[in-house]
């Protein structure tokens, strides 16, 4: 085994992921060179309309904080505290995220976030940046990657290569040729789309403590608030077919399908029209990849090997957590790769695969369910067991939001708990029953005296 500060690991995607990533093999001591295909995104400009804001939570600011990097990413963060429901009719509904609502999810600047983590990464000994650098090819045998930049290519050889680099990584695509992992996706026949809310006069144009949806059934939107006091509304429609993203075409249809489906948020989107047909439609898949690792010099982190919906707010939260797992694992097996890389795995991947069957059921839940009366009753019983069994009920999106349990262990505890309540639930109604008709006896013998 060579030493850490002899051991040069390529890094495969300066996205959130990577660049994390980056920061805690430098801290360990490796030699790190990441490649990122696009531009340096601290001074390139921001592409049109992809996912601007996201929302970190207690998974995120974790392995944030583990760095120290937490203070730096929180300052300009907008803590949202529940979700507003936007009725067809115009109505508001709040509903704090926590039983005692003092708990936050926070919308953060993608791109800030990413250039506080580049900084961090750039300014730990050991690691090199190479931007405008794609990775076109890798090499198991050789473990050697094949980088473009600009052009040029050159082979360059690691010991370790680790993959970041998101949703279509061509490192795992190069394991799935070669049979070593095999990859699941599931595309969705949904889209996203980002529009905006500009600030009015001055200041934010809707409640900016919380996250917006607009819930519609087979379809809804979204809107997080931004530092300049603008929202990025998020649609998340059909790609196509009735009330899908390629069904309107012309202003008047753009205007008149917003004017019916979100009335209240028409008047403050001045730029509705060009946004819709400017900005790009976003593709939504859930990537089932196994094994993430192959011959203990290869892995993969990230959405490149979990890419999940984005309903429950966690991918890059999950992403994150796989880095501090991958570091905790490097800890324990001495910095031995063949150990760590199939432990890391062994530990991150069901919780992948949870947070991902949980993001699912969640979009249901936001597009179709916040509204109705029945979600709002429930999750206010929820927040009554919170409160009468402290530490004892958590409600799931609690547990995913504002913990770090494993979100396999989340699935786990809260179906015992909802078995738990369904049979208190059923054990007071039978009481109930019993009580009365014993009542109604008592009563039948007293009149027949
Ligand atoms: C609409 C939307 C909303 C979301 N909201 C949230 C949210 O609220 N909270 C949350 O936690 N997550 C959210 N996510 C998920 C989150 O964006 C991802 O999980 C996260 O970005 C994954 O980070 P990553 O670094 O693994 O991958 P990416 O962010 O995809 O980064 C991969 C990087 O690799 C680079 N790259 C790709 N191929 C190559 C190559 N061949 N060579 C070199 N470089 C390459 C790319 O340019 C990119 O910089 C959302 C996603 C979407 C689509």
């Amino acid at each position: 085994m060579k030493p850490v500060d002899q051991t040069r690991i390529v890094v495969a995607g300066a996205g959130l992921v990577g660049s994390l990533l980056a920061c805690y093999l430098g801290r360990r001591g490796y030699v790190v060179d990441v490649y990122e295909r696009r531009p340096d995104p601290r001074t390139a400009e921001v592409e049109r309309g992809r996912s601007i804001n996201l929302a970190l939570s207690e998974r995120g600011l974790d392995a944030l904080r583990r760095i120290e990097l937490v203070d730096t990413v929180m300052a300009p963060a907008l803590p949202m505290h529940g979700r507003m429901m936007h009725g067809v009719d115009g109505s508001l509904t709040f509903q704090s995220y926590s039983a005692a609502g003092d708990r936050a999810i926070n919308s953060i600047s993608r791109g800030a976030l990413n250039a506080t983590l580049l900084d961090a990464a750039e300014a730990t000994p050991g690691v090199s940046l190479h931007f405008s650098s794609r990775i076109d090819a890798y090499d198991l045998a050789a473990n050697t990657v094949t980088v473009d930049q600009d052009g040029d290519r050159a082979e360059v050889a690691a010991d370790i290569v680790l993959a970041s680099d998101g949703f279509g990584s061509v490192v795992r695509q190069t394991l799935e040729s070669l049979g070593r992992v095999s990859v699941v996706t599931d595309m969705e026949d949904y889209g996203y789309k980002e529009l905006t809310i500009p600030p009015r006069d001055g200041d934010f144009a809707l409640d900016a403590d919380a996250l917006h949806i607009w819930p519609r059934g087979a379809s809804m939107m979204i809107a997080l608030p931004n530092p300049d006091r603008s929202f990025t509304c998020t649609l998340f429609w059909p790609k196509s077919g009735s009330g899908g993203l390629d069904s309107l075409t012309t202003p008047d249809e753009i205007l008149g399908h917003f004017t019916t489906d979100y009335p209240d948020a028409v008047p403050l989107m001045p730029t509705l029209v060009d946004d819709y047909q400017f900005n790009p439609v976003g593709l939504l898949a859930t990537v089932h990849s196994d094994p993430w690792q192959a011959d203990g010099k290869v892995g993969l982190v990230g959405d490149a090997a979990h890419a999940i919906l984005p309903f429950f707010g966690q991918g890059a939260n999950c992403g994150f957590e796989d880095v501090v797992e991958l570091d905790r694992c490097l800890s324990e097996v001495g910095d031995d790769w063949n150990l760590a890389l199939p432990m890391y795995q062994e530990r991150r991947r069901h919780n992948a695969e949870a947070i991902a069957q949980l993001a699912k059921e969640n979009f249901v839940e936001m597009r179709d369910k916040v509204g109705s009366r029945t979600f709002l009753m429930a999750r206010k019983l929820e927040h009554g067991l919170e409160r009468v069994l402290p530490g004892r009920y958590l409600s799931r999106y609690e547990m995913v939001s504002f913990t770090t349990i494993p979100y396999a262990d989340v699935v786990d505890r809260s179906r015992r708990q909802q078995r738990a309540v369904g049979a208190a639930a059923i054990g007071i109604v039978v009481g109930v029953a019993a009580l009365t008709v014993a009542a109604v006896r008592r009563a039948a013998r007293a009149n027949a005296r």
